[in-house]
């Protein structure tokens, strides 16, 4: 399903499906950056209370916590949204069926 680290492979290994028909934009970004920088705030505020380590162990601790969550998440995060879009057959304005190609017709609102 992905390309790269984060990236969509333009189509399906196994069936075609074209990925490039779906769009999910900036919202799994948007909500792991919330989500995950409030879990990683209490656990610092709660560590910091509980053991006041010395300040290099924070940064130890929560720099690559964070980027590991936020990467993992994503993929995870973008998977799952591509499948909800396809199961409930959600396009891009003007799109078509989950199979067809969107050609430039279609963008009709200039988006991307
Ligand atoms: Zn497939």
């Amino acid at each position: 399903m992905f390309d790269g680290f984060v990236r969509f492979a333009p189509r399906c290994d196994d069936c075609g499906l074209d990925y490039s028909a779906f769009n999910v934009g900036d919202g799994p970004a948007a909500f792991l950056t919330l989500i995950i920088g409030t879990i990683i705030v209490v656990l610092a505020v709660w560590l910091e209370l509980a053991a006041e380590p010395p300040f290099w162990l924070h940064i130890v601790l929560w720099v690559p916590l964070t980027t590991l969550l936020v990467f993992g998440g994503l993929r995870i995060a973008k998977g799952w949204l591509l499948i909800a879009e396809y199961k409930r057959g959600a396009r891009e304005h003007g799109g078509r069926d989950p199979g067809a190609r969107p050609s430039d017709s279609d963008r009709v609102d200039g988006s991307k």
